[in-house]
C-alpha cells in the first residue's frame, strides 16, 4: 500500500488528493495544512469583507468531506523540513512522516515591498481568512483606506472596502491598472468605471511611505502624493512558498521548479499550484493549480507520464456589472501579431483580439461576456481564422461558426 503525503490544503493539495484516492483506493493520503480550516475559497474573501456572505459560506470543503474519501487530513500541522533522501518529512510537533511519493503544494504567500511603515498596526495583506477577519474589523472603526497595488487583487479588495462606505485609494505603480490583464485602452475603460463608483486611482504611483505613527494615517508616494487611509492594504503580488524545497536542496527559482510530468529535481517529489514554477512560469491562478495537480496525481499514482503543457491563464473580473475577461496573450509586441481593438463607451464595452499566423492567441474582453466561451475555445483548439479578420469584432459575426 502507497503512502502518498500532501503539504498544503489548498486548491492544488485538495485537488490531488481527490485524484489520488479514485485512482488508487487502496493508498493511504495524508494532507498537511499549516492552516487550521478546512478548504476555504481565497477568491470569495472579498465577499466575506463586504459582508456579503457569513465565515461559514467560504468552506467549499468541510471535514467531512475528507473523511467520506478516506483522505486523511491534519489541519494546524505545519511540515518544517523535508529529506528526499530518506523519503522523510518533520512536522511542526517534531514528529517525522514518510512518504512513498510526496507532493509540494505549500502555495504562495504575499509579497511586501520595504515601504516605510508597512510594519504599522491596520497595514494589511489578504491571503487567509484571518487576514479578511483583521481586515474587516480594522473597517470598521475607519472612514478612509488606501490599497497599494492595482491588481485583480487590489481592485476587488478595494471595491469590497468600498462597499464598507470607505473613501478608498488605490495606488498602481505602473502606468495603468492592472498591467498583467489589461493593455492601457482596456484599463482606462476600467479605471472610469471605477472612479464613477467613488473610488481614487493613481496610476504612475511609486509608494515611498505609509504615514502615522502606531496606525497609519495616509500614504505617501515618491513624487509627493498625498492620500488619507486609516487602512492599508498591501497587494503587490505572491511569492512561492519554496522553502522546504530551497532547503533541501532541491531546484528552485522563484518557484520550485518542475518538468512537463510536474516532478521536482528529488525522486518521487512533485510539486503544483503557486509554489511551482513551469517553464519560468508561476502562474498564481487556480485554474493552472487544478490543471497542475491533476497531471502530478496521475503520475504520482502510476509513475506515468501524463505532460502538463501549460495552462491558457484566463482572469474574470466583476466590477459593478462589468465582467472584465483576459487570455491568453494579451499584451503583445512585436509585427508578428495583429491586434485588433474595439471601444464603444456608451455601453462600457471594450474587446481585443491578437493574432498570431492566423490564429487568436489572446483577447480581452470587458463587457463582452457572450464571446468568452468561443474564443477560449479558438485559442485552445489554435483555429485558423485568417479568412475572417475582418469580421472578428463585428457585433454581428457569429464566432460559434468558426469551431
Ligand atoms: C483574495 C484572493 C482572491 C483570489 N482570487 C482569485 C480568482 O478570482 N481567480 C483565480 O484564479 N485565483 C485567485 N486567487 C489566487 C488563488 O487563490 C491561488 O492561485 C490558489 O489559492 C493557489 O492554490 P494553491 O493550492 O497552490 O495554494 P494555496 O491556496 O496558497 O494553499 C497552500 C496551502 O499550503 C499551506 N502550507 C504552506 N506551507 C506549508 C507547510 N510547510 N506545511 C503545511 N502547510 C503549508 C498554506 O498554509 C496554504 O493553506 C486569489 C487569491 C486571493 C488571496
Amino acid at each position: 500500500m502507497k503512502q502518498y503525503i500532501i503539504v498544503g490544503n489548498g486548491i492544488a493539495g485538495i485537488t490531488a488528493a481527490q485524484t489520488i484516492v479514485r485512482a488508487d483506493p487502496a493508498s493511504e493520503v495524508h494532507i498537511f495544512g499549516a492552516e487550521p480550516y478546512p478548504y476555504y475559497r481565497r477568491p470569495i474573501l472579498w465577499e466575506f469583507i463586504a459582508g456579503q456572505i457569513e465565515q461559514e459560506a467560504l468552506f467549499f470543503r468541510p471535514t467531512a468531506w475528507y473523511t467520506e474519501r478516506g483522505i486523511r487530513l491534519h489541519l494546524g500541522v505545519g511540515v518544517t523540513a523535508l529529506n528526499p533522501q530518506a523519503h522523510s518529512l518533520t512536522l511542526a510537533d517534531g514528529s517525522s512522516a514518510e512518504y512513498d511519493r510526496l507532493l509540494l503544494a505549500t502555495g504562495g504567500r504575499p509579497f511586501i515591498p520595504p515601504f516605510e511603515g508597512s510594519e504599522k498596526k491596520g497595514v494589511y495583506v489578504l491571503r487567509t481568512i484571518e487576514d479578511a477577519i483583521s481586515i474587516k474589523e480594522h473597517a470598521q472603526g475607519v472612514s478612509t483606506a488606501a490599497v497599494i497595488g492595482g491588481g485583480l487583487l487590489g481592485i476587488e479588495t478595494a471595491r469590497a472596502l468600498a462597499s464598507l462606505n470607505l473613501d478608498v485609494s488605490v495606488i498602481e505603480f505602473m502606468p495603468h491598472l492592472l498591467p498583467l490583464q489589461l493593455d492601457a485602452e482596456g484599463a482606462q475603460a476600467l479605471q472610469s468605471l471605477l472612479e464613477s463608483m467613488g473610488m481614487r486611482i493613481l496610476t504612475g504611483a511609486a509608494t515611498e511611505a505609509i504615514l502615522g505613527d502606531e496606525l497609519p494615517t495616509g500614504v505617501r508616494t515618491k513624487d509627493g502624493r498625498i492620500v488619507d487611509a486609516e487602512l492599508v492594504l498591501i497587494s503587490t503580488g505572491i511569492r512561492p512558498r519554496i522553502e522546504l524545497a530551497s532547503e533541501a536542496g532541491m531546484d528552485v527559482n522563484r518557484g520550485v521548479v518542475v518538468d512537463g510530468q510536474l516532478r521536482t529535481s528529488a525522486t518521487d517529489v512533485y510539486a503544483a499550484g503557486d509554489a511551482a514554477e513551469f517553464e519560468g512560469t508561476i502562474y498564481g491562478i487556480i485554474s493552472s493549480a487544478i490543471d497542475q495537480a491533476r497531471v502530478a496525481s496521475a503520475n504520482m499514482v502510476a509513475n506515468g507520464s501524463a505532460t502538463y503543457n501549460g495552462t491558457v491563464p484566463t482572469t474574470t473580473l466583476k466590477v459593478a456589472g462589468a465582467e472584465l475577461t483576459s487570455m491568453g496573450e494579451y499584451v503583445v509586441e512585436g509585427d508578428e501579431y495583429t491586434q485588433l481593438r474595439h471601444t464603444d463607451e456608451g455601453t462600457g464595452t471594450y474587446r481585443k483580439i491578437v493574432l498570431r499566423e492566423g490564429r487568436i492567441v489572446g483577447a480581452i474582453l470587458l463587457n463582452d461576456k457572450s464571446r468568452v466561451a468561443p474564443i477560449t475555445q479558438l485559442i485552445k483548439r489554435g483555429t485558423d481564422v485568417s479568412a475572417h479578420t475582418n469580421l472578428l469584432l463585428n457585433d454581428d459575426f457569429d464566432l460559434k461558426s468558426l469551431l
